[in-house]
Parts: structure tokens; C-alpha cells; sequence
């Protein structure tokens, strides 16, 4: 230290260390109680959302008893029955991965997998999912080469992407849900999926991404959902190399999109597995 130099002393007050750690106690507080809150909004969202499905089961199946039935109303109740079925898998299958995503227990199975089947496959199921004639399904895949080659985990790519395609349509009443993808050079696709439903206002970009985070107040909430999609599609995204985005105009559409690389990073290829 030189010669004259003078030691400055930054060193808090004992008042200011006090003031600090009522400030900090009060923050923890507040983000406990938002925790708290979350939870049980959560926990009463879970019930109603296993509820709706069970309820169809049993009320059609139990319908399926009475003898007079003709043909197109049994045809018509297995119908119910196995939307509902496939609509409770579903929210299973999303509350296992989230917890999944909790305990970073998630396996990625790269393999050589043709990108247009996936999407020939979303497209087939959405189309007939579609109970909506006022929203029209449109796939956009620009790209020149036929059955083009993708070495990801195609399982947890289309989970992604059908979490997003099942958002678009519960958000949006009418118009279009547009996805698909494009090849932006020899080493990435970029994935969209569009709609031009109610919008996310600009405060919530952020946060929907966040789990449990719904843009609308639980009370007058009238969209189910378990606030868990989004989480699941950017954790997914980000291990098979990619990054989630999202656009929006409050009351006109958003659009999600993401870039993937054609063949796994360097760093990644261990989890790669050709023959199996
Ligand atoms: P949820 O089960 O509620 O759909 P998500 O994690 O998938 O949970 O989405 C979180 C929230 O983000 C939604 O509740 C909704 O408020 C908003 N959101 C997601 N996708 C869209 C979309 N396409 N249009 C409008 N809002 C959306």
C-alpha cells in the first residue's frame, strides 16, 4: 500500500445490517407466499383437470349400457370415451416429465429420425382433433429436399411441438394454427408454430415459460391447463440443443419458434445412439 494513501472503510453500520436483513426477510416472505400460492392454485387446477376427463369416462361408458342404443351414438360415446382417455394420458404424461425436469432425471435418445414423418404425423392428428371449423390447420415446411434426415430424440421434439400446437388451438377461437419448419442452411431448422388467437400481453413474455405461470387469473380463468406446457417444450428444446422464443400482439396471435441442429453438437454426441 503506498505511503499516504488513506484505507476507506465501506463497512455497514450495524443499523444499515439490520435494515438489510428486515429488507431480505421481507422478500423471502413475499416469494414464499407467491410460492405458496402457485401451489395451491396448482393443486386445485390438477383436481379439476383429472376430473373433466374421469367424468367423461364413467358418465359414457356407463351410458354404453343401455340396450337401445343404435349404432352411431355407441359409435359416438367410444369416441368420448377415448378422447378423454387420451386427454388424461396426456396430463399424466406432463406432470411425470415436469417432475422429471424437477429432478433432472431426463434421458435423451438421439437417433437418425426423418423430420417430415413428424410432421405428417402432427398434422394427421391434429386434423382430426379438430372440433373447430372456424380454425383452419395449416402445415408450412419449406424446405427442397425430400424425407429430410434429423438425428434428435424425435419423442421429446414432438412433445415440444405438441404442446405448443395444443396451446395454439386452446387460445384461439378463430382463424388458423399454423407450424412447420424451415431449413435455414446445411446446419440448423427453425420450428414455428403460429396462431392468430388471443395474444399474450407484453409483461407475460417472460414468465410464461416459468412453471405454473398462467397469463390469466386463476378466478375468471376459462382455459384449462395445468400451466406446465411451456416448461416442459423450453426444457426439452434447450437439451436437444435449442432455444424457445416467442413473439406476440396482444389480441392478435403469437408465435413460437426454435432452432435445432441437424446433427448434434460435438459435446452432445455420447447420448447419440445410431442402431438402437
Ligand atoms: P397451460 O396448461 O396453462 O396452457 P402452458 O405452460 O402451456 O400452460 O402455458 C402457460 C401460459 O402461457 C398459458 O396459460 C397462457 O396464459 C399462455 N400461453 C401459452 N401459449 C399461448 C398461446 N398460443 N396464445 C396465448 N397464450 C398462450
Amino acid at each position: 500500500m503506498k505511503k499516504n494513501s488513506k484505507k476507506i472503510n465501506f463497512k455497514p453500520t450495524y443499523s444499515e445490517l439490520e435494515k438489510r436483513l428486515e429488507e431480505n426477510k421481507r422478500e423471502l416472505l413475499i416469494k414464499s407466499e407467491e410460492v405458496e400460492l402457485l401451489k395451491a392454485s396448482f393443486l386445485s387446477n390438477i383436481s379439476h383437470e383429472i376430473r373433466t376427463p374421469m367424468n367423461a369416462i364413467i358418465g359414457f361408458s356407463s351410458l354404453l349400457k343401455y340396450p337401445d342404443l343404435n349404432e352411431e351414438e355407441k359409435e359416438n360415446y367410444i369416441e368420448y370415451i377415448n378422447l378423454s382417455s387420451n386427454e388424461l394420458l396426456k396430463i399424466i404424461d406432463n406432470l411425470v416429465q415436469t417432475a422429471n425436469i424437477e429432478s433432472h432425471d431426463i434421458y435423451i435418445n438421439r437417433r437418425e429420425c426423418c423430420v417430415d414423418d413428424i410432421f405428417d404425423d402432427l398434422y394427421r392428428l391434429y386434423k382430426n382433433k379438430n372440433g373447430n371449423h372456424n380454425v383452419d390447420l395449416i402445415l408450412k415446411i419449406q424446405n427442397n429436399e425430400k424425407r429430410l434426415k434429423l438425428i434428435t430424440d424425435s419423442g421429446k421434439l414432438k412433445h415440444a411441438l405438441s404442446n405448443l400446437i395444443d396451446n395454439a388451438f386452446k387460445f384461439t377461437s378463430d382463424g388458423f394454427v399454423e407450424f412447420g419448419y424451415t431449413k435455414n442452411n446445411n446446419k440448423t431448422l427453425k420450428f414455428f408454430v403460429k396462431d392468430s388467437g388471443i395474444g399474450i400481453p407484453e409483461n407475460k413474455l417472460d414468465v410464461i415459460f416459468n412453471k405454473f405461470i398462467q397469463v390469466e387469473n386463476t378466478n375468471t380463468r376459462k382455459y384449462c391447463g395445468l400451466g406446465v406446457g411451456l416448461t416442459i417444450s423450453s426444457s426439452f428444446i434447450d437439451l436437444l440443443g435449442g432455444k424457445i422464443t416467442v413473439e406476440s400482439t396482444f389480441g392478435k396471435g403469437s408465435v413460437f419458434h426454435f432452432t435445432l441442429p441437424l446433427k448434434p453438437a460435438a459435446s452432445n454426441i455420447d447420448y447419440y445412439t445410431e442402431n438402437n
